[in-house]
């Protein structure tokens, strides 16, 4: 395979999808329709992250091609040199599916200038629109994607594009919960989508309000929401998957799949949620194939009050060995729900439906591409979540090529106390991280109930984190239970310990290299991690920080003068003892259970405000040298690998092919001008 490439704080990797070429004519057939639905919706994901996106996008691209098409490089070497900056914020660009940094939601400052931009522009004749430039170059103008600042606006201060410049975060609120209690008060026939059939029944609880639509203002200054629907916003994106799905019809695995496939299709063209959640109801269902997908409007990350979703799609195909182990842990949840350290009130009398299975993705895209989520936990509806299930995925390939970027790089040599060092590096301590993303997905979101009447919405922008942490702390606790011995998942007792110990030293350490000098942590998975390690790092007394003396490996700075330099504040984490922590993980998921199951936003917001959120900046500065010098890109993302249909004489498909030989700007130029499915105006 081709190198791996970097810019930025990048790097991208290649998955291979074992088991691909064994798959039949009709299954391949299967893969790759869903694979273009997947690819289809790409221009949503970029308009919905901001309304300059696309056409930025295409700008650039432009000025990309027109660069990529002169012969000779110039001779001019500061030419040279905004030439290369602007190649490495194009790339950012698309990896970003967007001009913020996909984690740190920061916009990206260029480091070629705005006169570089113009003359490039001017010599090809491309139109100057100064609000793009705008959007580019002005620090001030749109600075964060998703503003989660206790306190701001958290709507006028944020970039995405979920609702029009100007609506405030409290006239929205206030527009869902009204529409949330309209529903409550009235018949709920009045409600029922037009193709429905009483045979599935309609859940009775309010759907995802909010889910699929921009809010925007009428003519008379009104609140209204513009659907993405066949024929709404984003129409012409939606039309291309429903064409592409339609064809996956044909050759779907089984009537139940291919009703799936049907329901998603009515969705997309009435836009009805209830309709949606009938759709995910008869997915969540439909676990027998080998091949699976997810597309549609899924996650609420990217927008700061946590209602619209952001879309994505990809496409999967089951690792028959690897859903062995996780069948193992799905059998037994309720024997895992019956023992947890929770609230017997918290916890769900019957665990059903939690599906499990450790996956080889074929095609990411959308919110999935480049950089993709390792284990997905779908759907997100509680009430379709407590009644029918939820479907769990590991996505193997995936774990495995990060697995094979960071052997050897010295992270852990470096990060890791002398003396823990031979347990974290063992064979078994990457089998443990993928049994921890096991037991996280489809045992720890899947666990607890909401006590009645308790609003799902009700932690606010506190509930991605607080959800997160409760999966993750479920995770933990039972990592180091024996079960996993009997159930054969791990050799011994003591396995456990070198996943506490790479967790909680990134909780409290290593993850902050993804944050620049002088930011929060915002990210929801982030501040879980910080929530966790820190808070048991206050009330555990299991663990501490300790200072050793730390001879800084050579950098090119300091090689000149010879001798290493000794760094006096080199710290690394100290667990004094496992299971004294193990206690306190259950103590701390009990009471985030708690939070959860009684809506106590107060205490969420104490939890996430104290341990989730602030860096302490000398410890900071530290890791950042320390990370500096091992010269690792702290993001990783993917490229897809490229599905080739054959045709015959007859126009039918005889076979797919796949080949990984694609660059990533290749990749970035092909999609752009294949999928580029909505207008820019
Ligand atoms: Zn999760």
């Amino acid at each position: 395979m081709p190198p791996q490439i970097r810019f930025a704080d990048i790097q991208l990797l290649r998955y291979e999808v074992p088991g691909f070429d064994t798959l039949s004519l009709r299954q391949k057939k299967l893969v790759y329709y869903l694979s273009e639905a997947a690819l289809s919706g790409r221009d949503i994901l970029w308009d919905q992250n901001c309304r300059f996106n696309l056409p930025i996008r295409r700008m650039l691209e432009t000025v990309y091609n027109a660069i990529a098409s002169q012969e000779t490089a110039s001779s001019d070497e500061s030419e040279n040199s905004e030439v290369s900056a602007f190649l490495t914020y194009m790339r950012q660009v698309w990896f970003a599916n967007g001009i913020h940094h996909h984690y740190s939601m920061d916009k990206f400052q260029p480091a070629f200038s705005e006169t570089f931009l113009r003359k490039q522009l001017t010599a090809i004749g491309y139109p100057i629109d100064e609000g793009l430039l705008r959007a580019i170059f002005d620090p001030t103008f749109l600075p964060k994607r998703v503003n989660q600042a206790d306190g701001a606006d958290l709507l006028l201060t944020s970039a995405m594009n979920y609702y029009a410049p100007g609506i405030t975060q409290q006239e929205a609120e206030q527009f869902y919960t009204e529409m949330k209690a309209n529903f409550l008060h009235n018949n709920r026939s009045l409600h029922e989508p037009s193709d429905y059939s009483p045979s599935q029944p309609l859940p009775p609880c309010p759907p995802s309000f909010g889910l699929n639509s921009r809010l925007e203002r009428d003519a008379n200054g009104k609140l209204c929401e513009r659907t993405w629907k066949s024929e709404g916003m984003y129409g012409t994106a939606i039309d291309r998957i429903i064409y592409w799905l339609e064809k996956a019809a044909t050759v779907a695995e089984s009537e139940q799949q291919r009703s799936v496939i049907a329901k998603l299709v009515a969705f997309y063209r009435t836009g009805d949620l209830h309709t949606f959640d009938l759709y995910t109801i008869l997915w969540v269902q439909d676990i027998l194939g080998d091949i699976d997908f997810t597309n549609g409007f899924t996650e609420v990350y990217g927008d700061p009050i946590g209602l619209k979703a952001s879309w994505e799609g990809y496409v999967n195909i089951r690792d028959v060995q690897a859903t062995e182990r996780t069948r193992r842990l799905s059998e037994n949840a309720q024997w895992f729900e019956d023992n947890s350290p929770v609230d017997p009130r918290f916890k769900k009398r019957e665990c059903r439906g939690i599906s499990a299975r450790v996956v080889n993705v074929a095609t990411l895209g959308g919110d999935l591409y480049p950089a993709s989520a390792i284990g997905i936990n779908l759907p997100n509806s509680d009430y379709v979540r407590q009644h029918y299930g939820s479907k769990s995925v590991t996505l193997g390939n995936l774990t495995a090529a990060y697995a094979q970027a960071a052997r050897g790089n010295g992270f852990y040599e470096e990060f890791v106390h002398p003396d823990e060092l031979s347990i974290i590096n063992s064979p078994l301590s990457l089998r443990l991280d993928d049994l921890h993303t096991d037991l996280h997905e489809c045992l720890g979101h899947g666990s607890g109930q909401l006590l009645p009447g308790v609003d799902p919405d009700s932690l606010g922008s506190y509930g991605s984190t607080i959800e997160e942490a409760r999966a993750d702390l479920f995770a933990l606790y039972y990592i180091a239970d024996t079960k996993m011995v009997e159930l054969v998942l791990v050799p011994d007792e003591e396995a456990y310990r070198s996943q506490y110990y790479t967790y909680m030293m990134n909780g409290l350490m290593t993850q902050l290299v993804r944050i620049q000098p002088g930011q929060q942590i915002e990210e929801a998975h982030m501040r879980n991690r910080a929530l966790i390690a820190r808070w048991l790092l206050e009330n555990s007394g299991a663990m501490e920080l300790i200072k050793l003396s730390h001879p800084l490996t050579p950098s090119p700075s300091n090689t000149a003068s010879g001798a290493p330099t000794e760094c006096p504040i080199a710290h690394y984490l100290h667990i004094s003892s496992y299971p004294a922590l193990r206690q306190a993980i259950g103590k701390l998921l009990a009471e985030v259970q708690r939070i959860k199951s009684e809506g106590d936003r107060e205490a969420a917001r104490q939890l996430v405000e104290t341990y989730g959120i602030q860096v302490d900046p000398a410890l900071h500065a530290e890791v950042l040298e320390r990370y500096r010098r091992l010269n690792i890109a702290p993001y990783k993302g993917f490229i897809n690998p490229r599905l080739t249909p054959i045709y015959n004489t007859e126009g039918e498909i005889t076979d797919v092919t796949i080949s990984y030989d694609e660059t990533y700007d290749q990749q970035m130029l092909r999609y752009g001008r294949d999928y580029s499915t909505l207008a820019t105006d």
